[in-house]
């Protein structure tokens, strides 16, 4: 039996595209990506709704590598999206390889995204991953070049659509038809569009190279840059808070306020003593104590080290929110 890899992204177009070539009789794996930037909840309900097997492939250090220097650029902010497809076309070609499936498929569609959905785009991807001929893209295969999958006669070509652009008529239609229904709506994309998460993930790039841990921690509280080398991560809530305590890292310090209620404040990098007491400085301001003149903030090392307090005034800190990244 003919077998395909389909990228199933948890939204409409990739549901469909499985669907028409799995109505074709190729049977369909699917496969989606985690990383510190978007995860697979979408694509595991909706391989539930197809019966499609979904394999989950982690980006891990190569992920890492693409952001310092990727080879087409940036979007708007820090979605390297050409080059994050290129990888995943790349990953999803070993499993194919793996498995021994004949080709991929994708519900990409021609010019609905300017920049990575373009002809050039798409055939830079294909190029990229080593994949010439072999992805299938089912919504537009019409008005894209002739592919592996239909020459061989595994897919009829007519029975592929010829879909362009942005709006999505078509595709809900079709949605109707097939029985479709749960797809999550058209997002603007990952974590990486978003403005003040890339202003974050930037300064980090810009200080250190960031550990996996050190990506997750972007993602929680307030962060604030108190050296070229040190930060201070300040949970808003309970949520964040509880984050915090499982993103601990050895060599972090932890800090507390004694007596109310308040953030865990973590101290991330080169630890130094005005940089203990600027984060307990800001641990006494985002607390409950923070109209006192004083305040007393506790702190430990992580994982048991030196522990001790400071008398801190909570209105010494005003000016470093200039330094929030
Ligand atoms: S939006 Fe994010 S996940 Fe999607 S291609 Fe762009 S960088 Fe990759």
């Amino acid at each position: 039996m003919v077998k395909a890899v389909a990228l199933l992204s948890g939204g409409l177009d990739s549901s469909l595209a499985a669907s028409i070539v799995k109505g074709e009789g190729v049977e369909i794996l699917g496969v989606n990506f985690i990383s510190p930037f978007f995860g697979p909840d979408k694509a595991i309900e909706v391989s539930k709704e197809l019966e499609i097997p979904l394999k989950i492939i982690r980006f891990g250090e190569d992920y890492i590598n693409l952001l310092y220097n990727p080879k087409y650029g940036f979007g708007k902010n820090m979605n390297p999206c050409i080059d994050c497809h290129s990888l995943m076309f790349k990953k999803a070609r070993g499993y194919m390889e793996e498995i021994g499936a004949n080709f991929i498929v994708t519900g990409e569609v021609l010019g609905s995204r300017p920049k990575s959905q373009s002809r050039e785009a798409l055939s830079i991807i294909e190029r990229e991953s080593g994949l010439t001929g072999l992805i299938l893209r089912p919504l537009s295969a019409k008005r894209l070049p002739l592919t592996i999958p239909e020459e061989r006669g595994w897919i009829k070509r007519e029975n592929l659509l010829d879909i362009y652009g942005r709006s999505r008529r078509r595709q809900l239609d079709l949605a109707k038809q097939l029985g479709i229904t749960r797809f999550s709506t058209p997002a603007g994309g990952c974590l990486l569009t978003d403005p003040i998460f890339s202003r974050r993930l930037r300064d980090e790039l810009l200080h250190k190279r960031p550990t996996l841990s050190d990506l997750e921690l972007l993602k929680v509280g307030r962060h604030f840059r108190i050296s070229e080398k040190a930060k201070v991560i300040v949970g808003r809530n309970m949520r964040e808070n509880l984050l915090l305590r499982n993103l601990l890292r050895n060599g972090d310090v932890l800090l507390e306020v004694k007596g109310y209620k308040g953030p865990l404040v973590l101290l991330r990098g080169e630890i130094f003593p005005e940089g203990v007491i600027t984060a307990a400085s800001l641990c006494a301001r985002y607390s409950d104590g923070r109209d006192l003149s004083q305040i007393e903030v506790n702190f430990k090392t992580i994982p048991i080290g030196e522990e001790g307090s400071f008398i801190i005034n909570p209105g010494m800190v005003k000016e470093l929110e200039a330094e929030m990244v």
